[in-house]
């Protein structure tokens, strides 16, 4: 989201927050509760295991049902066969060791592949692993170990691969993956919360049908309905009344016919222009499916038709989104299509960084990008953070105090925003003049995305401070305040 300039007719200083799914609830390691109990999978649940499963602490202390531990007692006791195997791979299940409980089962499992029960505990050892690999980071890793336990049967464990593919930035891919869990889960005990991600992602990538089919599989008394019923009307009203303009086979910019076709053309080129700076000097590439839709919406229908924060000055939660005042003669237009043009392309680079990175780029970083891809100056920040007072200047023994820089800014309060985006700017544009600019940016960046290393891990590596934003404005506030 953007900060709104008070450039763009003195509406002062407005903020806004947020990467693009950041806000938008799916299921991730720590929802993972089965409804399809295996033998293992209740352990997993009950948190009864060893502190290597990562997010479970704060789920029910109940302890695992007679029915399951028969299961296990079960196999063990019928079959006779590989009992030491078992119990083995049990031991080290227990102890958090699922790497050894893994190769153990498998090797089980390739002899007695028909064997039920077994895979079923093969597929729980494999996700258990997989939610460590999620707490670690280690993205490429967890997927492998969850598309391996999801073809094992371990609907958690689908679910799970789905919505870190959708934090991956790979929509499609996750989409056709809850669309298989709905289909799985057929008419009788609708999966709700698959469906639920459906609706909100085609709401978002403005699949407006699609939206409707899904919805009108919940139930109308669900309170996750009537507003997503409200936003889709008003999406199809939009869709009467919009124009569209297109440039470079890349940018699509629609708009409600009141507004001068003018701006929409000098969106539409800022968001081209951005395009092709964002491809050559931040990411180095540019994943060729790449198409960029936004939507401007006259500014008293902004909100109404999207998730923004009062004080938001445009959006991008999967399209980007901007409000447009109105304007009263041919000089506000020209001004106001510069003002638009720096939102374009400040929204411009969330939508690329979530295509290249999905939500692994922290806010503080993600805001910055995009301030420095919009033109923002090191003194308009300075000025604002002294605006609120010195105690964010640097060395300051008050900074301890601002943890709310390492949170997702959706979190923040109206109060607090103009100063986070301004942190985040003079810190991203403090390591851009002591790193080498733009390439020290698509280094980190392609280390993490691509090669899915950990965020924290390459931070640390790169800027020290074990990658905490707060910890690095404590070093480097006063320093970043005086980058030109
Ligand atoms: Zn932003």
């Amino acid at each position: 989201m953007t900060l709104l300039q008070s450039a763009l007719f003195g509406f002062g200083a407005l903020a806004t927050a947020g990467g693009a799914f950041a806000a938008y609830v799916v299921w991730g390691p720590e929802d993972v509760s089965s409804s399809a109990p295996s033998p293992l999978n209740s352990q997993v649940r009950t948190g009864r295991m060893s502190q290597g499963v990562p997010g479970q602490a704060s789920v029910d202390t109940g302890t695992a049902s007679s029915s399951e531990l028969a299961n296990l007692t079960e196999a063990r006791g019928a079959r006779g066969l590989g009992e030491n195997a078992l119990d083995g791979a049990w031991g080290k299940f227990q102890t958090g060791d699922y790497e050894g409980a893994i190769v153990q089962l498998r090797a089980e499992f390739n002899l007695r592949p028909g064997d039920a029960p077994l895979q079923a505990n093969l597929a729980t050892a494999l996700f258990a692993l997989a939610l460590v690999k999620v707490k670690a980071q280690q993205f490429a890793e967890a997927e492998k170990f969850l598309d391996e336990s999801a073809r094992l049967g371990n609907a958690d464990a689908a679910r799970t691969a789905a919505s870190l593919k959708l934090k991956l930035g790979a929509v499609d891919l996750a989409s056709g993956l809850f669309e298989e869990l709905v289909d799985k889960a057929g008419q009788t005990t609708a999966d709700t919360a698959s469906l639920k991600v459906l609706v909100d992602v085609s709401l978002r990538s403005d699949d407006l049908d699609r939206a409707d089919y899904f919805l009108d599989k919940l139930s109308p008394d669900d309170p996750f309905v009537a507003p997503r019923r409200t936003r889709l009307e008003r999406k199809r009203a939009f869709a009467q009344v919009q124009d569209t303009v297109e440039r470079g086979g890349v940018v699509e910019v629609a708009f409600a016919d009141s507004i001068p076709r003018s701006l929409a053309n000098a969106v539409a080129q800022a968001m081209e222009e951005a395009h092709g700076e964002l491809a050559q000097g931040l990411l180095g590439t540019v994943p060729s499916s790449t198409r960029l839709k936004a939507f401007l919406y006259p500014q008293k229908d902004f909100r109404e038709n999207t998730d923004a924060p009062p004080w938001a000055g445009g959006l991008f939660d999967g399209l980007v989104s901007i409000p447009v005042p109105r304007t009263r003669n041919a000089t506000e237009e020209t001004y106001l299509a510069r003002g638009l043009a720096r939102i374009a392309r400040h929204e411009t680079t969330h939508a690329y960084l979530y295509a290249f990175c999905g939500d692994v780029v922290p806010s503080w970083m993600g805001e910055g990008l995009a301030q420095k891809m919009e033109g923002r100056r090191a003194s308009s920040a300075s000025i604002e953070l002294k605006k609120q007072g010195n105690a964010w200047a640097g060395n300051s023994g008050l900074l301890g105090t601002t943890p709310a820089l390492d949170r997702p800014f959706t979190e923040a309060s109206g109060r607090d925003v103009g100063r986070l985006y301004a942190q985040s700017f003079l810190l991203v544009n403090h390591y851009s003049r002591v790193h080498g600019g733009l390439p020290f940016w698509r280094g980190l960046l392609s280390r993490v995305c691509q090669g899915r290393e950990s965020m924290t891990n390459v931070l640390s590596a790169e800027l020290g401070e074990d990658g905490v934003a707060s910890a690095l404005w404590q070093r480097d506030g006063q320093a970043a305040m005086a980058s030109p």
